[in-house]
């Protein structure tokens, strides 16, 4: 999943080997984007079944935004300058020259929502998860695609340092129940309101200017557009400069300091753990006041599996009333790479009970009405409904690793039996037609049972 795809789009011209396969596909993914495929399937099934226990326990409503918007949305909110608008936008034309952009984060159409709902008029705060692809024009690498799946929450209308507190516990509680806390560390910082990060950005200007030339030319930029960026730099030379530069510590306001010490009490009373990093400022414009991140404990920032703050002006900015907010997003491949190193085992649904196999038209005519009531009632059945002889049927049983077949020949049809296989001891017995659902239930036991219906509230 993490290797860098080289082999874009063969000649579709490619010639078949001799059993019909082709040794190059013709074609392949594009650079950065992935399938997703079942054995991933049950790591994501299973994250978002956490993500909406845990969101519904704590009063979160889902919601969807377009895959697209329009390219305004973003560039206002996250703003102009940061990697994201300025190079990592899958921006385009309309047939109408009106310009969109694939969503590459989430926050921003959120507010977006929030304002042309009229959500400020439902009860306060409005608290939204989601769950969803995202884009963004990146060097694919190791936990860095171009499409990647975020959860993420937003709690919009109300600002105070519990609901911080509150958007941290939600995550690491998330985090315990995938089995990761223990491999991740909480990164936190303050970085104040508008007026002292002015204050601030113009004294970091006045300290790196002068030291352009040990910059790298990316943080050349910074300095002009958003030198409190350049704090995130990954360049060696600047990670120097940086251990001398003036600290935010002596321009964040009182006010912002006591509701930083507010947040990071809450947190001391939920015994969660957390590492004061001043030099984390997060890549996007809009956040102020509390920002945060879980890293891994090896790898720090380089594998953030997730990230917040709070934007308390974002919404004015995309022309809505004042309205407070805090956030937050994590990558689920990212989250999923975390599992796998940490050898967490999750449940796969896709097992099958049976597999029916039959001989003949006959056979076939009786066989389906029987997966149909075999299904009915919660049992996972798949049958060889092509042609085939029963032998060779049975080997592809063997392949889908059931633990029972069903099979139904030309003289089970004429005598209204059938045969059930155990296919783990090899035994196998016959039984009356009207008996085999019975059977097959009893063998796999009722708690085994696949079954939903899908009136009743589903547990999922
Ligand atoms: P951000 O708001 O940019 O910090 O993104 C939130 C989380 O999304 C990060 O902590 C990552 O886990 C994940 N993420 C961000 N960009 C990517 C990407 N290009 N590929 C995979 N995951 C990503």
């Amino acid at each position: 999943m993490a290797t860098e795809d080289t082999t874009q789009q063969a000649n579709p011209s490619e010639e078949e080997d001799a059993i019909g396969r082709i040794p190059t596909p013709p074609f392949r993914t594009p650079k950065g984007v992935h399938d997703i495929l079942p054995h991933d399937h049950d790591f994501h099934t299973y994250i978002k079944k956490i993500v909406r226990h845990r969101c519904r326990q704590a009063g979160f409503k889902r919601i969807s935004t377009p895959t697209f918007e329009f390219t305004e949305v973003f560039k206002r909110s996250v703003g102009e300058a940061t990697d994201i608008v300025s190079k990592e936008m899958y921006t385009f034309e309309d047939k109408k020259g009106r310009s969109l952009t694939l969503k590459p984060e989430g926050t921003a159409s959120i507010c977006r929502s929030y304002i042309q709902h009229g959500m400020q008029d439902w009860p306060q705060p409005v608290e939204l998860f989601y769950i969803e692809p995202h884009y963004r024009y990146e060097r694919p690498q190791a936990g860095r695609y171009r499409q990647f799946w975020q959860f993420g929450f937003e709690v919009l209308g109300e600002a105070d340092a519990a609901l911080d507190a509150q958007a941290i516990l939600l995550p690491y509680r998330i985090y315990e129940d995938l089995g990761i806390v223990d491999t991740l560390k909480l990164q936190i910082n303050n970085i104040g309101d508008l007026d002292s990060r002015t204050q601030y950005a113009e004294a970091l200007r006045d300290y790196y200017y002068g030291k352009e030339r040990y910059l790298s030319d990316e943080d050349k930029i910074r300095l002009e557009k958003n030198p409190l960026r350049i704090l995130d730099s990954k360049h060696e030379d600047t990670m120097i400069l940086n251990q001398s530069a003036p600290r935010f510590s002596e321009f964040i306001s009182q006010e912002s300091k006591d509701y930083h010490d507010e947040v990071l009490e809450y947190l001391t009373d939920l015994g969660i753990e957390y590492t004061l990093n001043e030099n984390l400022v997060r890549g996007l414009d809009y956040y102020s006041q509390t920002v945060f991140e879980f890293w891994d404990q090896k790898k720090g920032a380089q594998n953030s599996v997730g990230g917040g703050g709070r934007y308390d002006g974002l919404m004015e900015l995309l022309g809505g009333p004042p309205t407070p907010g805090i956030g937050f997003a994590m990558g689920i491949e990212r989250v999923i790479a975390q599992m796998k190193r940490n050898k967490v085992r999750v449940p796969s649904k896709d097992n099958l009970h049976v597999f029916v196999a039959q001989l003949g038209r006959e056979a076939k005519k009786v066989c389906l009405p029987l997966m149909d009531e075999l299904r009915e009632r919660g049992v996972k059945t798949m049958g060889a409904l092509g042609k085939g002889a029963i032998r060779n049927q049975l080997t592809i049983a063997d392949r889908f690793k059931v633990p029972f077949c069903v099979l139904i020949g030309l003289t089970e049809v004429r005598e209204g039996t059938a045969i059930i296989r155990d296919m783990t001891v090899g035994t196998q017995k016959t039984v009356k037609m009207e008996k085999v659902v019975d059977e097959v239930i009893k063998r796999i036991g009722i708690k085994n049972l696949d079954y939903y219906n899908p009136k009743e509230p589903a547990n999922e």
